[in-house]
């Protein structure tokens, strides 16, 4: 399998744009708000997490949303916000495809391919995307093993693709104190599967604030390729998962301990 050790030993190192790398002790530091909103507040966020660090923008355009009477995200608009604030700050961005029909549209914005944690195991997207040339962040599902998360990068790989990050968000379970349940074991158990690279969502996998910085900092420690952080100027008014948003000097914050640690390892 392509994915695998055995088939490749060295860790895979892929390019981003804008020189960004993940990969083979490269870190991928994604920041930015759970969903696009306007060019003034994500120009705003994005200024703040650039001088943090962050080396690629996040930002959803069309949003998985549990209720159908949720925010959906801006659509084609939000795109085009998106890329300009990418191009104005020379940094990578990446936002959500949800649907096979999306990735041509999505393709002409966006620099990575994000896939939810509910269409992990959207085969026909992973075909689709996996035809494309640029990198896809692979969300792991809520309920998915790791031998599903490595399949679903093989669908990926197998159409031509071969630039997956893989991204571990939470999974399901019986405790609601938290979004989710981090499994931070997965990043060291996957990467001696793998040589693709790993990352870790501390934001989706506990959806609080206070329980970020310190996962991130464990991530790092597990030997993560990097971490995906929410980031929201008003978490308040924020129009999705505001709840679970750090404030710019919060992430500016947990950046620093987290070069302080990788600078140690
Ligand atoms: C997101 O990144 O905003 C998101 C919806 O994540 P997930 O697919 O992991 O729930
Ligand atoms: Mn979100």
């Amino acid at each position: 399998k392509m994915a695998s050790r055995e088939y490749q030993e060295e860790d895979s190192i892929i390019d981003l744009g804008y020189g960004v790398k993940v990969g083979g002790g490269h870190l991928m530091m994604i920041a930015g708000p759970c969903a696009i909103e306007g060019k003034e507040i994500l120009s705003e966020i994005a200024h703040a997490i650039k001088a943090s660090g962050a080396n690629v923008l996040r930002g959803g355009a069309f949003k998985p949303r549990t209720s159908p009477y949720s925010f959906q995200g801006m659509g084609e608009e939000g795109l085009k916000i998106l890329q300009d604030v990418g191009h104005e700050l020379q940094m990578p961005v990446v936002t959500e495809v949800m649907d096979p029909r999306q990735v041509e549209l999505i393709d002409q914005y966006t620099d990575i391919f994000q896939i939810g944690a509910r269409n992990m195991q959207n085969f026909n997207l992973l075909k689709e995307v996996g035809s494309t040339n640029r990198p896809v962040l692979l969300k792991r599902g809520m309920s998915a093993t790791v031998v599903d998360l490595l399949m679903s990068a093989e669908y990926i790989m197998a159409n031509g693709n071969k630039q997956v990050i893989l991204c571990e968000r939470g999974i399901r379970s019986f405790d609601s104190s938290t979004r989710n349940l981090l499994d931070l074991a997965v990043v060291p158990n996957v990467k001696g599967l793998t040589h693709l690279p790993i990352i870790v969502d501390p934001s989706h996998a506990t959806g609080r604030p206070d329980l970020i910085p310190s996962m991130s900092l464990a991530s790092i420690a597990a030997g993560a390729d990097g971490v995906h952080i929410e980031v929201h100027c008003n978490p308040e008014l924020a129009k999705s998962d505001g709840p679970q948003a750090l404030l710019p000097h919060q992430f500016d914050e947990v950046m620093k301990k987290m070069r302080s640690m990788a600078e140690l390892m």
